[in-house]
């Protein structure tokens, strides 16, 4: 069956069209700067040139509608007709404590999402609209929501709560989520398949480092811990986003880019910086891998040891440099990278040495494909 995968953001909807029993990419692309002067879509079909088209998106049907006309267009589409397309998965960013795994929309979902505007508001209306603008265009395709606090319902009480008056988690629901669940989800289990490992009985600890970055600790198949909280800004230091912080501090732009006196959000100018012996680099990479490798400890601790540590997102898929400085503080738990596996990148890798006490994995993520593979378990059943 063909899914079309969506992710619906604030301006911009990513799209890929994934044939779930050979889980190939058959086209994906982007509209950006919807409802925006000069909007475009990017298009690449399996195997074709990539194909950018500049017309006006006044709102997401419009932009879906054109999705839609590309995928069954008679040159350049992948399909003949939308009835190829057996399914929709959306990605939903917030699902509050309701959803606890992935599920087939019905109207009663939708207002369950909707509930859930509160604890996302940037995201999840962005993430309602799309689904509409699809019920709209498919009428009867089925469509299931992916969450990304999902896979994070797992966690244990003293984890997800806060140090605070507790009616503030019956009355409003304040407590720790956790984001990039789909993420975390998807790599951890690739992680046992890696090791030759099961699932169920192995402690694993990924760090899902890209723009936005998190860290999760996940015992026996099941997340027990997460850094990212209420809000996608909690945790690790990211591209702009502070991460922990006392919260009398007020900031604006904060993460790697403020550390670095505006430097760059981007890795790979950090990294060159980093190499020239630019003070501001040195600093924002050493205190990035720092808090990493301070979560990393929290996890191990969290589940009375740690069996592989996984590597992933843009940073922790691509840069050795970056794994090797985290990798660093990880002598007391036997950690010793073999430098030459460090270095290739595309690829799920083990790159610790044979002897290496715990193991240190990289494992390319994939949100698109997790999210094909939810869906079509969902409307197959
Ligand atoms: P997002 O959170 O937006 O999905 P990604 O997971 O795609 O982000 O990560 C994007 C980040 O990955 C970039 O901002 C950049 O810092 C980093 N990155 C990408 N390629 C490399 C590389 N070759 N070396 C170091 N960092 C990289």
């Amino acid at each position: 069956m063909n899914i079309l995968v969506i992710n619906c953001g604030s301006s911009s909807l990513k799209f890929q069209l994934i044939n779930s029993e050979s889980e190939e990419v058959i086209a994906k692309g982007l509209c950006e700067r919807i409802a925006i002067e000069g909007s475009r879509m990017v298009y690449t079909p399996k195997g074709g040139e990539k194909q950018i088209t500049v017309a006006p998106m006044p709102d997401y049907t419009a932009a879906i509608q054109m999705v839609l006309a590309a995928l069954t267009d008679e040159k350049t589409g992948v399909v003949k007709e939308l009835g190829e397309i057996g399914a929709v998965g959306h990605r939903i960013v917030h699902g509050g404590e309701r959803f606890a795994s992935s599920t087939v929309i019905t109207e009663e979902v939708l207002k369950a999402i909707e509930e859930c505007n509160d604890l996302a508001p940037l995201h999840n209306p962005a993430n309602l609209i799309g689904i509409r603008a699809c019920q709209q265009l498919m009428k009867d395709t089925p469509m299931v929501a992916v969450f990304d606090t999902a896979f994070h319902q797992t966690m244990p009480e003293e984890a997800y709560l806060y140090g605070l008056p507790y009616r503030y988690y019956e009355d409003y629901k304040i407590r720790r989520y956790g984001f990039h669940g789909t993420s975390h989800s998807y790599v951890s289990k690739k992680a046992a398949e890696l090791l030759g490992q099961d699932y169920e009985s192995l402690k694993l600890i990924v760090c899902h480092l890209g723009n936005g970055a998190s860290v999760s600790a996940v015992k026996n198949g099941k997340c027990v811990d997460t850094s990212m909280g209420l809000t996608p800004l909690e945790g690790l230091i990211m591209g702009t986003r502070s991460g922990d912080l006392d919260p009398a501090i007020l900031n604006k732009e904060s993460g790697i880019y403020g550390l670095s006196e505006d430097y760059s959000s981007d890795f790979r100018d950090l990294e060159e910086g980093y190499v020239e012996d630019k003070e501001n680099c040195i600093r924002a990479v050493d205190a990035f891998c720092y808090r990493v490798a301070k979560y990393v400890g929290a996890y191990a601790a969290a589940m009375n040891g740690v069996d592989a540590i996984c590597f992933t997102a843009g940073v922790g898929e691509n840069s050795g440099f970056v794994r090797s400085l985290i990798c660093k503080y990880f002598g007391y738990l036997g950690v010793a990278l073999n430098e030459e596996e460090n270095e290739k990148r595309g690829e799920a890798l083990i790159v610790s040495t044979k002897d290496s006490r715990t193991k240190v994995l990289v494992i390319p993520t994939n949100e698109e494909l997790a999210t094909a593979r939810e869906t079509a378990a969902l409307v197959q059943k």
